[in-house]
């Protein structure tokens, strides 16, 4: 028998044996709160989506797009949307209006659902539907559908997209990932096999639903009728306040986040009080290799169990975890944290393998099926049945992979990449801008910051400032540089090619690693 595999059962499995357990608590105090909803709440409300979405004449394969911090109505997106046959886009609510329309546009996305602190700001960016999340615009699609009320059956296909969720890479524009039914559903069952996800976790959403759907982690835990604590933003010190109230015992996030509650945790315990979660709480980080002393910090200081894994969008995202393993139990903390510093083992039924150019290849049923509407780009990263990563690593003796470089022109910036080509090109359209190369240099808060090397044009004059400000009036702002350098000429190639790697070899003088 072969029954496909579908987002949906995650949530059927939840409903069914966990129907009144608290599945999403939302983030009080904001527009239309959900409060906390149960199990058959979001079962029946993922369910009315599906109808209302129908209703609105949104057929099966049409695209519905989100632009929302973390919220419940995301959570139910999830289900509503990907679990009845419709394709979910999670736009990073941090992109501006062009960015967003953009993705709109190429998605093709009919419906397009937007947080309402996003809404004045996009109030530009136009869908065939278009609904604030208000609690009043968007309140029959998020009510609860009567037990007996089914929408049309969809002919569920495991192949199908179940969301595109754009990335940017090393193209000015950002691309599509197409992640099927089946890549979401072996990524959360690995992935929630790995972290040892069970139906006594309460789980913290600090990571961005947006991104790779929370990486896979809120299928997984939906599955197991844990509850989620929705988080809408990042502040240590509240992070710990909902760890301590809610029992949390998972979450997962970039590294900014391990900063953020290490430093709550330090204010903590210089004013004589108690972090929560010793012994209990488990933090998955992904995005960029922590340093090692905030990995030993996060067992020291807090009792946490620090786990790691690396992989892409275009990879569901898991590849590798590591996590401590018996063997380790008798070393220092230290030398623990050196360990786990790695980003891991290869997770079950994935492969991975360098190339001659020390290039990470990858072979999984998580891999993406590839971009949406950009064949070429598909074909170049998906070769002879090896996915591309744009990596460099090597891997240890133990079978554990160590990325240490990157051969794609991208900076990871806490958490969120950032293509260098498409700042260059933001800068170029300024008109004192005659040549500029854009790197990532180490930040002590986001790991990675955004920086940019210009030359300016014979007889003009412009300011860092200047630049700063003329890229923060055109892209995203975690995407602008936080510092500009005049240079009279920039290192190239005898082709003309920028040499990214001489122009960055300074920043990263003395560090064991060039990604951060
Ligand atoms: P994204 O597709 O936005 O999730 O970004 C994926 C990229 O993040 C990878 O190609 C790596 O460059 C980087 N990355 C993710 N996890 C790790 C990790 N554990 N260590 C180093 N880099 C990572």
């Amino acid at each position: 028998m072969k029954v496909p595999l579908t987002v949906a059962d995650f949530l059927r499995r939840g409903a069914l044996v966990y129907p009144d357990r608290p599945a999403l608590i939302d983030e009080p105090g904001t527009a239309g709160t959900l409060g906390t909803i149960t199990y058959r709440s979001l079962e029946r409300r993922a369910r009315g989506m599906a109808i209302a979405l129908e209703r609105m004449g949104v057929g099966h394969g049409e695209r519905v797009a989100i632009v929302s911090p973390n919220a419940a109505r995301f959570g139910i997106s999830f289900y509503g949307v990907s679990g009845y046959g419709r394709i979910l886009v999670p736009i990073n609510y941090r992109l501006n209006t062009d960015e967003v329309s953009y993705i709109i546009e190429h998605s093709g996305a009919s419906v397009l659902l937007v947080d309402p602190e996003s809404d004045a700001a996009l109030a530009n960016v136009r869908a065939r539907h278009r609904i604030v999340l208000d609690g009043v615009a968007d309140a029959e699609l998020f009510a609860e559908a009567p037990d007996d009320a089914e929408p049309a059956g969809w002919d569920a296909d495991e192949d199908a997209t179940a969301s595109i969720n754009y990335t940017s890479g090393t193209t000015a524009r950002p691309k599509g990932v197409q992640l099927t039914h089946r890549n979401c559903w072996l990524n959360a069952a690995s992935f929630g096999w790995h972290a040892a996800v069970t139906d006594r976790d309460v789980y913290l959403h600090t990571l961005p639903m947006f991104h790779c759907n929370g990486w896979g982690m809120p299928y997984a835990v939906t599955a197991m009728g844990v509850p989620q604590v929705v988080a809408r933003k990042i502040d240590g010190e509240e992070l710990l306040r909902r760890i301590d109230e809610h029992g949390v015992t998972l979450l997962c996030g970039a590294p900014a986040v391990v900063a953020a509650v290490l430093d709550a945790g330090s204010a903590r315990r210089a004013a004589g009080q108690e972090v929560p979660g010793r012994d209990r709480v488990r933090i998955v980080v992904a995005g960029a290799p922590p340093p090692s002393k905030a990995i030993e910090r996060v067992e020291t200081e807090l009792g946490w169990e620090f786990i790691q894994i690396y992989g892409l969008t275009e990879t569901s995202p898991l590849l590798t975890i590591n996590r401590r393993q018996a063997e380790w139990d008798g070393l220092t903390a230290a030398d623990r944290a050196r360990l786990l510093s790695r980003a891991g083992a290869p997770a079950v039924g994935v492969q991975v393998r360098t190339d001659a150019d020390g290039e990470v290849l990858a072979r999984s049923n998580h891999v993406f099926a590839g971009y949406w509407q950009q064949p070429e780009d598909s074909a170049r990263v998906l070769v002879d049945g090896w996915f591309h990563t744009g990596d460099e690593g090597h891997i240890d003796p133990d079978e554990h992979l160590v990325i240490s470089d990157r051969k794609k022109d991208v900076i990871i910036s806490g958490g969120e990449n950032v293509s260098s080509v498409e700042v260059e090109d933001c800068l170029y359209q300024h008109p004192a801008v005659a040549e500029a190369a854009v790197i990532g240099v180490p930040d002590e808060r986001w790991g990675e910051t955004v920086k940019a090397l210009v030359v300016v044009r014979e007889g003009q004059q412009v300011t860092e400032q200047d630049l700063i400000e003329f890229c923060r009036s055109r892209l995203a702002h975690f995407k602008c540089p936080t510092s500009v350098e005049f240079r009279d000429a920039l290192a190239r190639t005898a082709t003309g090619k920028l040499q990214k790697f001489k122009l960055r070899a300074p920043y990263w003088d003395g560090y064991q690693r060039r990604v951060n």
